[in-house]
């Protein structure tokens, strides 16, 4: 898999971190982390950041979830927002 066909973050609701610009993920990659599917790149710091570009997931730590393939994500795309935690994965999908 390269960088170019990484799955993007459709939108991220968590609107109190850094790297969110109107829904819109603006990490250059975010990490999902631990059993409850966290975006371990959420920050919540003053100021705006990221890069001029749609975040994308670089890499997962869901092994056990069904688009989870060697601790990538194969998902087209992933939205993220409020779960267990201020930002989780929501397109995590137990697998069977
Ligand atoms: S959809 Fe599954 S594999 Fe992709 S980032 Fe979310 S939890 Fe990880």
């Amino acid at each position: 898999m390269t960088t170019m066909n990484l799955p993007l973050v459709s939108t991220c609701s968590a609107e109190g971190c850094s790297y969110n610009h109107d829904h819109d993920c603006h990490a250059a990659a975010i990490t999902i982390t631990g059993a409850t599917s966290a975006c371990g790149t959420y920050v919540d710091e003053a100021a705006k950041a990221g890069v001029d570009a749609t975040g994308q997931v670089g890499a997962c730590h869901r092994s056990d979830c069904v688009h989870n393939s060697a601790l990538e994500c194969g998902a087209e795309s992933v939205e993220i927002g409020a779960g267990a935690d201020v930002a989780d994965c929501l397109t995590y999908s137990a697998a069977g």
